[in-house]
């Protein structure tokens, strides 16, 4: 979003214009009152009549953990989570932003606890989805984070099925052993494109990154009374084999990259004990914490906890034991998706609260460059330089060019 400031005075009320969200503001068009362009100028509004500034919304935030029943879940979601369900089987955790005004997110975190083998199923792919009416399909990857030793996950057929015979495997319930089973362990990683006949066995816990879509077609679901959708699935699924498990990219010392598709990223990092970073959520980004421990900028973070971040850069300060987390997001692999920021955690929050800003914040106008913010400056990577309203009911930063 593009807003235009005619005077350099008539500061924009974006808090009249703009959804109660955190937004962060960025001048990219200065002109001074000599007709010269200078960016740089519209730090001094005296000199300016035009600036053009670029809005975004920002959000860092420790997202909300939903359980969610199911017939092949467990009860005892330890050590990932400490809901106590009544006696009922959880069988996802569903993370989502809090709050009620917050916008649908286009990728669905989840932990999925499994204690008997979930329905062979398939998903549409974005076109067959938009044909019968859903915004779009769901192509899913999964990460395991535990596995009983005869775990197992099925991906594609042995071999290739008419369309009459899928119907008959599936109504029959041959389809167990038409799917290709393999035996799984921590840290694999499995990409399941849409149209992929899938499913997965008993004793797991993965976390699955996806489309945010629930459309799933059932082909057989081991007598559990649900609804089967058999003419849809084999209308979207590919009957044939399928490729299996991913070779993760190391990255670098911190990042691997684990799968890459149209759709979303998805990485490991490991950090080591009181390392500080930062990561940089250019677009929908989403952290989940599997070992380890953190603090970010809003809270403290360990097993089981996610953030969710869009637009923003996440400070994250580790523990005293590392942190090892999984990373997903939009708009493609970034290159610069962690940068360390080479200062020991305690001295970095010593100097964050040196910095100081106005105490409200109604348009976009910059913070005054303080003798504080010049200090924190020359010690800490400019792209990581954040400033924060002690007073300001919402969260506003101004991220200097
Ligand atoms: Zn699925």
């Amino acid at each position: 979003m593009i807003f235009k400031s005619i005077s350099s005075v008539a500061h924009l009320h974006l808090s009249r214009l703009l959804p109660r969200c955190p937004i962060q503001v960025r001048p990219i068009r200065a002109v001074g009152s000599d007709g010269s362009e200078d960016l740089a100028a519209a730090l001094c509004p005296k000199y300016v009549v035009s600036v053009e500034y670029e809005v975004k919304a920002l959000a860092i935030e420790h997202a909300r953990a939903h359980t969610v029943p199911k017939p092949w879940g467990i009860v005892d979601l330890r050590p990932w989570s400490n809901a106590r369900p009544d006696g009922s089987a959880i069988g996802e955790i569903r993370y989502e932003r809090p709050g009620s005004e917050a916008a649908d997110t286009s990728l669905l975190l989840k932990l999925l606890f499994t204690s008997q083998p979930l329905s062979i199923q398939v998903h549409p792919d974005d076109a067959y989805a938009q044909s019968i009416g859903l915004q779009n399909g769901k192509t899913e990857a999964w990460y395991v984070l535990s596995a009983t030793p005869e775990a197992k996950v099925a991906l594609g057929l042995k071999r290739r099925l008419t369309p009459q015979q899928l119907r008959q495997a599936g109504e029959d319930g041959s389809i167990t052993n038409l799917v290709v089973w393999q035996a799984v362990s921590q840290g694999d990683s499995i990409f399941v494109p849409a149209g992929t006949i899938h499913a997965i066995g008993a004793g797991l816990v993965i976390a699955e990154i996806q489309q945010r879509s629930d459309a799933t077609f059932r082909l057989f679901d081991h007598g559990r009374q649900r609804e089967l959708h058999i003419e849809n699935a084999i209308a979207v699924a590919d009957a044939g084999p399928a490729g299996f498990r991913v070779i993760p990219t190391r990255l670098t010392d911190t990042r691997t990259l684990l799968i890459s598709n149209a759709h979303f990223v998805f990485e490991r990092i490991d950090l080591a004990p009181n390392s500080e970073w930062c990561l940089e959520a250019k677009q929908e980004t989403w952290l989940l914490i599997v070992d380890g421990s953190a603090r970010t900028v809003s809270s403290d973070v360990a097993k089981g906890d996610a953030v969710f971040a869009q637009s923003d850069r996440v400070n994250i300060h580790v523990g005293a034991i590392g942190m090892v987390g999984l990373v997903a997001y939009t708009g493609g692999l970034v290159s610069d998706l962690l940068q360390h920021s080479g200062l020991p955690a305690e001295m970095a929050a010593r100097r964050l609260q040196e910095v100081h800003g106005p105490t409200s914040f109604t348009g976009a106008t910059a913070p005054q460059r303080t003798d504080a913010w010049r200090l924190f400056n020359e010690s800490v990577p400019a792209r990581c330089i954040h400033w924060q309203s002690p007073s300001a009911s919402l969260r506003n930063r101004y991220l200097y060019p």
